[in-house]
């Protein structure tokens, strides 16, 4: 068989990576494997794209920002229906959650990282206890009623808080899995 770059050229490799018959000439051994020269540019390519991918600066100055804004805002929403129907509104918790992972995710400009998924969970755990606070706070702020369940913690609350840092923890993960090449 001749090799696909140079006719009356007998081949005698096969491109590890696209099966192409090759030459002496135009065969580069990566890994140990024969790799045709179309292969090697396309395989420079991709590795000079994930270099750069993954050293782009992260802007984790927006992330924890964007992270905290949409605590906030949940936690606020939360407290406000927690007092409002006189429940505490746990699954609030995963929805703090959910939003502080998102929110850390496109702060960051969709960058992925273990660090990324950190600082959303801390941040959604500082959230929920934040939300806690603000309820137990304006709970004990109403001279008319003050329910009881709204000022202690069950161990539903615990779980659904534990669930609401794992759920701030993968959004990130989940969102951002690298594009198939
Ligand atoms: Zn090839
Ligand atoms: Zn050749």
């Amino acid at each position: 068989m001749d090799c696909v770059n140079h006719p009356g050229e007998e081949a005698i490799f096969q491109c590890y990576r696209c099966q192409s018959p090759i030459c002496v000439d135009c065969e580069t051994k990566i890994d140990g494997h024969p790799i045709c020269p179309a292969c090697v540019v396309q395989i420079r390519e991709r590795l000079a794209e994930r270099y750069q991918a993954e050293t782009r600066h992260v802007n984790y100055g927006a992330a924890v920002s964007a992270g905290l804004l949409a605590a906030a805002a949940v936690a606020f929403g939360w407290s406000q229906l927690a007092v409002m129907t006189g429940y505490r509104m746990g699954p609030g918790a995963l929805l703090l959650g959910g939003a502080v992972g998102y929110a850390v995710l496109v702060g960051a400009g969709e960058k992925r990282g273990h660090s990324l998924q950190q600082i959303a969970s801390v941040t959604a755990l500082v959230g929920i206890l934040f939300a806690y606070l603000l309820i137990f706070l304006r709970a004990q702020g109403d001279v008319y009623a003050f329910p009881e369940h709204l000022t202690t913690l069950s161990v539903l609350d615990w779980l659904l808080l534990a669930l609401g840092v794992a759920c701030a923890y993968w959004v990130p993960h989940i969102r951002s899995l690298p594009k198939q090449p």
